[in-house]
């Protein structure tokens, strides 16, 4: 027996991981700094392959937690239904959808995204939205989803032709608002009455009640859904014990409730205080989901978006300009909020970092880092305090791997960024750059 094997995931000396196992700074090979890696490649390779603004994600931290998620509801039978809109690339789907995982949909889009990348998925996907279409619902049917959250009476009553249209059994869950404030963005709560989502509790049992009347809706779930970047738990015990309830309720009037759907909305931390380890935090969010379910004997449904992709992706961007307006310094970068919209519409906090750590660089400074693009919301930080940059530099804004692209455009006609996944020492190309003739291509400047 020699001394252990230093294993990839063991810290190398001289390593400082940031966002573990994804990123870390590394030793360069010959210079005194230290450089980001996502997992084993140096940013600056990618940058240099790939061109900027670009979006890397790390498939080992997808991997890592996904299976931290998965292991946390150990204790139930359950099914994780990653949640599409958060990162719907193709090359990510499938990396999940290998290791099991089942999809929650909110689009005839989102369906057939999952549909491309293995057409088996759907016996895993739940579909959820406020605003389903006829030819939404027919192609759900046609691929035989798991469940349908159905979120109003009208959605109910054309799913219940559509699905008799077809002579296809709809499997179906009413996604009821527990009426429980989630301490989050006002943008992305979405558990009170005064919010367009689901049904009022108390109106329930007469919509099951209806549906439960229908030849071709098969009632099996109730959901929730209470928002997203949740990290105090006691609101997601608050719903699951008004589902509870309703659970009971629904079971003495006959229906026979087998799934709870919990939704997703569990938050990551975008600072580097605040929340415990992640298998930790999921570990706490389990519990506080669970509890209330004990003994009703469900299988339980989680839509995790956010805590599976979020910290897995960052957007690598180059400085272009540097900027004095009076006494305010600004970072012209690359990237703009086309790219990355979350600073602009939530105001979103994210982590900036240079991908070159260089301990002789001198006194932090005071920079608003913005993109080009024409409005005064393109910004990714203000007032933010970084070691000196210069222009040209490489600087990676962390913690973009959900509603990152899934929110880009092509606002200022600029074509949206390039996907890339990291495996050790392998990069794939998940979506290549857009070039301005993918721009131009549906639209017409004569007759
Ligand atoms: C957005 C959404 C999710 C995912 O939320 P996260 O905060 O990313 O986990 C899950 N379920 C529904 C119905 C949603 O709308």
């Amino acid at each position: 027996m020699g001394k252990p094997k230093s294993r990839k995931r063991a810290s190398r000396a001289g390593e400082i991981s940031l966002r573990s196992p994804g990123l870390s700074y590394r030793p360069a090979p010959k210079a005194a700094v230290l450089l980001l890696h996502c997992e084993r490649l140096p940013l600056p390779e990618l940058a240099e392959k790939f061109g900027t603004p670009l979006y890397i994600y790390s498939g080992n931290a997808i991997r890592h937690r996904y299976r931290e998620f998965d292991r946390a509801f150990h204790g139930l039978p359950h099914t994780v239904c990653y949640s599409v809109k958060a990162n719907s690339n193709l090359g990510i789907l499938r990396l999940l959808s290998v290791m099991g995982c089942g999809f929650d949909v909110v689009s005839g889009g989102e369906l057939e995204r999952v549909l491309q990348v293995d057409r088996k998925a759907a016996r895993k996907v739940v579909f959820s939205g406020v605003g389903k279409t006829a030819a939404e619902m027919d192609a759900a049917l046609k691929a035989g989803i798991l469940l349908f959250n159905i979120e109003s009476e009208s959605e109910l009553e054309l799913l219940a032709e559509r699905a008799e249209r077809r002579r296809i059994t709809a499997r179906i869950a009413l996604r009821v608002n527990p009426d429980v404030p989630a301490e989050t963005h006002p943008y992305i709560s979405t558990g009170l009455h005064r919010h367009k989502f689901g049904v009022p509790i108390h109106d329930a049992s007469r919509l099951y009640a209806r549906a439960a009347d229908s030849l071709f809706l098969e009632v099996v779930g109730v959901s929730v859904h209470i928002g997203s970047q949740i990290t105090n738990l006691a609101p997601f015990t608050s719903a699951m014990e008004r589902v509870a309830d309703l659970v009971r309720g629904l079971r003495e009037d006959g229906h026979t409730i087998r799934y709870v759907d919990a939704g997703g909305g569990l938050g990551i931390a975008y600072t580097q205080i605040g929340l415990p380890e992640f298998a930790d935090f999921v570990g706490h969010y389990a519990a506080a989901i669970s509890t209330p379910l004990q003994g009703l004997k469900l299988h339980l449904l989680l839509e995790p978006g956010r805590s599976i992709i979020g910290p897995a992706g960052a957007l690598l961007t180059r400085v272009l300009y540097h900027k004095n307006n009076n006494s305010k310094k600004f970072l012209v970068v690359d990237a703009a909020m086309n790219d990355l919209v979350r600073p602009a519409l939530y105001d979103a906090y994210h982590e900036i970092v240079s991908v070159v750590r260089d301990a002789a660089a001198g006194e932090h400074q005071v920079f608003d880092v913005v993109g080009p693009v024409c409005e005064t919301g393109d910004f990714f930080a203000r007032e933010r305090e970084m070691p000196p940059v210069k222009d040209g530099d490489l600087l990676a804004i962390l913690d973009v791997g959900a509603y990152g692209m899934v929110l880009a455009s092509n606002y200022n006609t600029r074509p949206r960024p390039a996907e890339v996944l990291v495996d050790g020492k392998k990069a794939r190309l998940i979506r290549r750059r857009e070039k301005l003739s993918d721009l131009f291509r549906l639209e017409k400047a004569k007759a």
